[in-house]
């Protein structure tokens, strides 16, 4: 025996045993996943403790179970055969096996017990069916945006139209299943096409999600000559790829975010650093800068990586700079304070119509407004110009009516005697020509911007078409 003085007798356990163990238990417990141990300190023969390694690794998410139990965790001494077995059994320890399995599985149907259960061949055709129809419905939900909640009342909906849906899975808990085992199931076969492929690029932009957390998205361009149809043709495809958290908005951090997501993506740094051929993003400096930009970063892996600015993006900030000192501004002020005079007020913006409807009766048909609603349109937004364009259209369409209006309520004594004061000031202001005239030049420069802009925002665009869209916009200037 050991060197142990105490008389009991004192269980010892060999490393013989254990290996013999993790063997013949494998097939059954998977156990040479997960079970290790630990030797005695200075003995190369005995084994002091038992432990999990897969228990260990997903710790954290365990240890909010009900029934927890750290003694695989921290290292059981309990070495008799019984101890791992039941340990084996424990619901901690089948959760951490279903982590681990969803970490190492590309295939849903190995660890999903819904994608499990419809591949099991006693299952007959009208239970599949159901789960089927189920499958539908939180795949059209999660597409519209729609709460998981919502799980429930279509699908006692569908029932009321005579669907057979089934009992099970219908709560928001079951639409999030299948949501999950469709989406690892999009995930794995993106996965396959990208380690197919011999070239792709990547496309980022960044946002706030509803949390107001920084999140960068990722699509993935990439050539695909295998699942074209029978008639030959051949795709580049343009794919979501992945939503990443963003930790900091610099180079550095964007740097480090795509290196995360190829990674969660299966994208090895070998495979992406010969693969990668393209990157395209907006043109702030922590995209684009060359030296502490993510374009620095990546160039130095990847010394031929093509960085492009968002062509739709460029334009926007060049006709924005383009305008900055001129006449615009006082323009872009109009617009902005017309649109908060009606915002939030009903009555204003039914007086408005009455006015409006007034004018149609005594108008000729060539000079009635165009079609659209009355009020004044918002001109700011993420897409400068088309906004700046539909506001300025309506602003034009209907400036006797906005200024008659805006007559009438500055001297009108039942609205605040500041806000008549301000409106006052705004008659005044927009009653010279120069406002007028000011309006109808800016739209009819910025309206052909708004449609290259638009080419340049197509799915389908391609650097031709951007070029040519650009000839044609700069002929229309003469
Ligand atoms: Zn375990």
């Amino acid at each position: 025996m050991s060197g142990h003085s105490d008389s009991s007798k004192k269980r010892v356990l060999t490393r013989r045993t254990v290996e013999k163990w993790i063997v013949e238990n494998d097939k059954e417990l998977d156990t040479t996943i997960w079970l290790k141990y630990e030797m005695v300190p200075g003995d190369r023969k005995h084994v002091s403790a038992l432990k999990c390694g897969v228990c260990i690794q997903f710790n954290d998410r365990l240890i909010s179970l009900r029934n927890y139990n750290p003694a695989f965790v921290n290292g059981s001494k309990n070495t008799r055969t019984s101890a791992f077995k039941e340990h084996a059994d424990m619901d901690m320890h089948a959760r951490a096996m279903l982590l681990y399995k969803k970490q190492h599985s590309t295939n849903v149907c190995e660890y999903a017990p819904i994608a499990k259960a419809i591949l099991q061949p006693s299952m007959d055709e009208s239970t599949r069916l159901k789960l089927k129809r189920k499958f539908e419905i939180a795949y059209m939900m999660v597409k519209e945006n729609l709460a998981f909640k919502k799980m429930k009342p279509l699908c006692d909906m569908e029932e009321r139209h005579g669907v057979e849906i089934g009992a099970s899975y219908r709560n928001d808990i079951g639409c999030a299943s299948f949501v999950e085992s469709i989406a690892t199931d999009l995930k794995g076969d993106l996965k396959y096409k990208i380690a197919k492929a011999k070239f792709f690029s990547l496309l980022i932009d960044s946002s706030t999600d509803c949390a107001n957390v920084d999140e960068e998205l990722f699509l993935v361009l990439y050539f695909d000559p295998y699942s074209g149809s029978e008639d030959g043709t051949v795709h580049v495809r343009d794919k979501f790829f992945a939503v990443r958290h963003l930790a900091r908005g610099t180079g550095e951090g964007l740097y480090i975010c795509v290196k995360k997501t190829l990674a969660y993506m299966g994208v090895t740094p070998l495979e992406w650093q010969c693969k990668m051929i393209g990157l395209g993003c907006d043109g702030t400096n922590a995209n684009i800068g060359s030296r502490n930009g993510l374009k620095g970063y990546l160039t130095e892996d990847i010394p031929w990586l093509i960085v492009s600015w968002c062509l739709a993006h460029r334009l926007e900030l060049s006709v924005k700079d383009a305008l900055k000192d001129t006449f615009f501004k006082e323009i872009d002020e109009l617009l902005l304070q017309v649109y908060y005079v009606y915002e939030k007020s009903p009555k204003k913006c039914h007086e408005l119509k009455e006015i409006v409807d007034n004018l149609k009766q005594c108008l000729t048909d060539t000079e009635m407004p165009t079609k659209g609603g009355t009020r004044p349109l918002r001109a700011s937004g993420t897409r400068f110009i088309a906004h700046k364009v539909s506001a300025l259209a309506r602003l034009v369409d209907r400036y006797g009516a906005y200024l008659s209006h805006l007559i009438t309520l500055s001297q009108d004594t039942a609205v605040k005697s500041l806000d008549r004061q301000k409106l006052k000031g705004y008659v005044l202001k927009w009653r010279k020509s120069k406002v007028l005239l000011g309006c109808a030049l800016f739209h009819d420069v910025l309206k052909p911007l708004g449609i290259l802009s638009k080419v340049l925002q197509e799915d389908e665009l391609c650097i031709v078409r951007a070029i040519e869209a650009m000839v044609k916009t700069t002929k229309m200037f003469g």
